[in-house]
């Protein structure tokens, strides 16, 4: 037997080309492990958004040196969006010249040939394709979030907001073909996938380069209109490209979820410039009015960063200020933390990490607050949860609605992948419990 084991770092776009990498891997005839002894081949695929991540994957490889020095034999390799960067391929191979692959973002899909290539011919490989423009398909992929699965409908990104390193190493907006989109959801319904995640950078952009353009409401209807019980979401969305064509497609159909995740950044006027988001406070807030006009019950989540360069207190309190006024129904909160490569790096005005960290204590702490007054409003509901997964050591099944809202409850049999209704009876924080009705 052959084994592969594949480490993973950052958003779902990463998790989702694991999932190819294990695809090629599998068809290959390598078994997953989770143990680095016994695998023949590790696959580090990196993330290069925050430094603290890069750091990790130089710690994990680094510890894997006395393995290789064991077993020449096994594999190392490292792909994703670290090496991609110039400099970071060349730390890679100076630093740990026992690695045997170095791939970038753009040559996933040759990974099976640089494998065969290092098996082969026994030499090392470095393969970083500056092709910002084209899409490589993979044919295998080895799906690993049952019962929902991850469809990319685009890659890249035109937006170069300030601090975000993704469009240096991910390249320009290229949409896939809709009826390739559109195949591939059909085989995972066919299959028994209850849930579709359409990923993109920002998919109200998708469409745009195709020749004719296709707008992104009009590829949501056609995966809508596709037979069979499933649930279609998609991440993540732009304030200055959504259309009401979105909400409103939103609303027409039932399988697609009455939620968004619509990040904001900042709630002051100033930071959004700087941070190039290309949208004003006021017309973030003018989205979010049409959103809920359109889709009353429409639930919202957001990213806030906090301490972005040149923050002044008067600007973190309008961030305050639109929190409170929005309610969003989850936040992913962060500090801003610098990184190189990118705009924001070499801007006047950073703040000080004391600072940053009283800000972002005061932000989690009033979304907290609004988490629980949103939370006990489920009490006494009764929702369609789609079941994700029996948590073994808490004994109980968890699953989301279609506002993405965690659910907890018993069953005595397995529903893992079923759409089951829950009447709520407990609402601690943002998880929510309750019993099969
Ligand atoms: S939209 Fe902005 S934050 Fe999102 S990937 Fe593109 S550049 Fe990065």
């Amino acid at each position: 037997m052959k084994y592969y084991k594949i480490i993973t770092y950052g958003c779902q776009m990463n998790e989702h080309e694991s999932e190819k990498l294990s695809g090629i891997l599998e068809n290959l005839g390598y078994n997953l492990t989770g143990s680095d002894e016994l695998a023949d081949v590790i696959v580090f695929n990196t993330c290069c958004i925050r430094e603290n991540a890069e750091q990790r994957a130089y710690g994990n490889i680094g510890a894997l040196k006395r393995l290789k020095k064991a077993n020449k034999n096994k594999i190392i390799a490292v792909g994703g969006c670290m090496p991609q960067q110039k400099d970071k391929a060349e730390i890679l191979r100076d630093k740990f010249p026992f690695i045997d692959i170095i791939f970038g973002t753009h040559n996933l899909a040759d990974f099976e040939r640089l494998l065969k290539q290092r098996l082969e011919k026994g030499k090392k490989f470095i393969e970083i394709s500056n092709d910002e423009y084209s899409i490589k398909e993979c044919s295998f992929v080895k799906r690993s979030t049952y019962p929902s699965a991850y469809v990319n409908v685009m890659y890249g990104c035109n937006n170069f907001c300030s601090y975000c390193i993704v469009p240096y190493v991910r390249g320009r907006e290229r949409s896939r073909n809709p009826e390739d989109i559109l195949a591939e959801v059909k085989t995972l319904v066919e299959s028994g996938y209850k849930e579709i995640n359409l990923l993109g950078q920002n998919v109200d952009s998708y469409g745009k380069d195709l020749n004719p353009k296709v707008e992104f409401s009009t590829l949501l209807s056609r995966v809508a209109e596709i037979d069979g019980k499933f649930r279609i979401r998609f991440i993540s969305n732009h304030p200055k490209d959504i259309n009401e064509n979105v909400a409103k497609t939103i609303k027409k159909y039932d399988k697609i979820c009455n939620s968004i995740h619509f990040p904001v950044q900042s709630g002051s006027t100033k930071i959004l410039g700087l941070m190039n988001r290309k949208y004003t406070r006021e017309e973030y807030l003018e989205k979010i009015d049409m959103l809920r006009r359109i889709v009353p019950d429409i639930k919202i989540t957001t990213d806030i960063m906090v301490g972005f360069p040149m923050e002044l207190e008067d600007d973190f309190n309008d961030t305050l200020s639109l929190v409170e006024k929005v309610e969003f129904d989850g936040a992913f909160t962060f500090v801003y933390s610098p990184r190189s490569g990118t705009k924001a790096y070499s801007m006047d005005g950073h703040i000080d990490e004391k600072i940053k960290k009283e800000r972002i204590v005061k932000l989690v702490d009033l979304q907290n607050s609004i988490n629980r007054k949103i939370a006990s409003k489920y009490l006494g509901k009764t929702l369609e949860i789609l079941v994700d997964e029996f948590n073994l050591e808490q004994q109980i099944y968890i699953g989301r609605d279609e506002g993405g809202k965690v659910v907890h409850f018993n069953s005595d049999k397995n529903v893992v992948g079923e759409f089951v209704s829950i009447r709520i009876t407990k609402a601690s924080g943002i998880s929510l419990y309750g019993e099969i009705v």
